[in-house]
């Protein structure tokens, strides 16, 4: 019964397992054993944390190695007849058959087969003299006499583990109905986004940011979705969605144009004229090789004075390419436009980094101030930032600031700006909360 297709000939020449197509071919095998004897089988798909950084550090040598390596530990998590095979690039997948008639059971099986793959592969790999971790996300699904098509058992397997990649890698996960039903949510909201922007569904909110005298400064531009059937959609639910496609850059444009527009008539009224305004920019938007080229159009075809304008930048789309990030910064800083990293902390802070890049501001994300007034450690990171902010000459807001005793603590160590629903929720007229 057992298919076993491990040492059959056309084994991957890389890795000596079998590569995809003959994984495909002993699937194949063991979706018709199943149906035939009606147990329960499973796929489970593996791809490599960060192996592309791998690679680059260790070089195309050492990093065959390192899958050859991460082959070999993968038999050793597997049990005999179970087939381990490599697809490619930094992906292997497993095919387990003859696993009893009760899904519980499979499930606690394969389970227990995950469970060993993270243990094995916790474990670091000598490779080049480096001491190397080669972790992966590791995603099954189950498959019984019920038989899906091999399609459909590959994309669950597949969406399984992307979610252990979303739970921060080196996880296993099973693609169980509530992540296909949370999957389905998602392409439907992805496919009402498409529209969303041409039937005029988005619209920007505004967040103030004041002082400690409670002067309005400015504030944030947020977009909020009006979906036409399920009303007010959340910037967390759907920003994401719009991130994994080019939408997010016609989305981004335009929030951006919006917010010149405000900035324009802000800049007609004496009592406004002063006010800034931030714009989150997301890392695909700023990625784009033309982006420098196109914020400059949209500030210089609106009119708006740039020196009002804040992009908000986060940590995890500094790292990409420290330089070409510095560059592309110090041209629109030429112009007079300013930049804000947003949510700080909660990221990857390297100081070196902060240092090189024209920054005006740090914003202190909500996690610390949340509890900064009545948790030490949290206080001592709030504290921190708010000195680091002082020593590079940055201005510093705290985010999220909701009540009295949060905003007394931030004001007694040294932060004078602030944003949160104490001074003003995001609305789609700027107005403060009178304290
Ligand atoms: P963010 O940039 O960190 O924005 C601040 C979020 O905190 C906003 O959520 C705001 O409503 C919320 N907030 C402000 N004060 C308080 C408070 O006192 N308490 C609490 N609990 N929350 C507070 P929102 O509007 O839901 O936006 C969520 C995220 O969506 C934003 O987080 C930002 O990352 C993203 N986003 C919003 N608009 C845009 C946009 O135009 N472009 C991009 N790329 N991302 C955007
Ligand atoms: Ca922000
Ligand atoms: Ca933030």
């Amino acid at each position: 019964m057992k298919t076993g297709v491990r040492h059959v000939a056309s084994n991957d020449g890389l890795t000596l397992l079998p590569d995809r197509r003959l994984l495909m071919q002993g699937l194949e095998l063991a979706l018709s054993n199943a149906a035939a004897h009606g147990h329960y089988g499973a796929v489970l798909f593996l791809d490599l944390d960060h192996f592309r950084t791998l690679n680059d550090t260790l070089g195309h040598c050492g990093g065959d190695r390192l899958l050859r390596a991460v082959g070999a530990r993968l038999l050793e998590a597997a049990r005999p007849g179970d087939t381990v095979g490599y697809v490619g690039g930094d992906e292997f997948m497993m095919v387990i058959e003859g696993l009893g008639h009760d899904p519980a059971g499979a499930r606690q099986v394969v389970g227990a087969i995950g469970d060993a793959i993270l243990h094995v592969l916790g474990r670091p790999h000598c490779v080049n003299g480096h001491r190397v971790y080669a972790t992966a996300s590791i995603g099954a699904t189950l498959f019984c006499a019920n038989a899906k098509t091999i399609d459909e058992i590959l994309k669950q397997a597949d969406l399984a583990m992307y979610e252990a990649k979303a739970a921060g890698r080196h996880a296993f996960r099973f693609c169980d109905p509530a992540l296909q039903q949370r999957v389905a949510e998602t392409a439907l909201l992805q496919e009402d986004l498409r529209t969303a922007l041409d039937n005029g569904e988005f619209l920007l909110h505004y967040q103030p940011i004041v002082d400690a005298e409670l002067r309005i400064r400015g504030a944030e531009a947020l977009l909020r979705w009006h979906h036409p059937e399920r009303g007010m959609v959340r910037p967390d639910v759907f920003i994401p969605i719009a991130e994994r496609t080019d939408l997010i850059l016609s989305l981004g444009r335009w929030a951006l144009e919006q917010a010149c527009i405000q900035l324009v008539h802000w800049a007609a009224q004496p009592e406004t004229a002063h006010w800034t305004l931030a714009v989150n920019v997301s890392a695909r938007e700023f990625r784009q090789p033309d982006f420098v080229r196109q914020t400059i159009g949209i500030v210089a075809g609106s009119g708006a004075r740039p020196d009002r304008l804040r992009l908000e930048l986060t940590e995890s789309m500094l790292l990409d390419d420290v330089d070409d990030v510095a560059a592309k910064m110090a041209q629109l800083r030429a112009l007079g436009v300013r930049f804000s990293l947003d949510d700080f902390g909660t990221g990857y802070s390297s100081l070196s980094y902060l240092k090189r890049l024209p920054l005006c501001q740090l914003k202190i994300d909500r996690a610390f101030v949340k509890d900064a007034w009545c948790n030490p450690n949290d206080a001592a990171i709030a504290r921190a930032i708010i000195g680091l902010a002082a020593s590079l000459g940055l201005e510093v807001v705290a985010e999220g600031v909701e009540t009295a005793a949060q905003r007394d603590f931030l004001v007694a160590n040294g932060c004078r700006i602030f944003q949160g629903f104490l001074f003003g929720r995001p609305a789609p007229v700027l107005d403060i909360v009178p304290q």
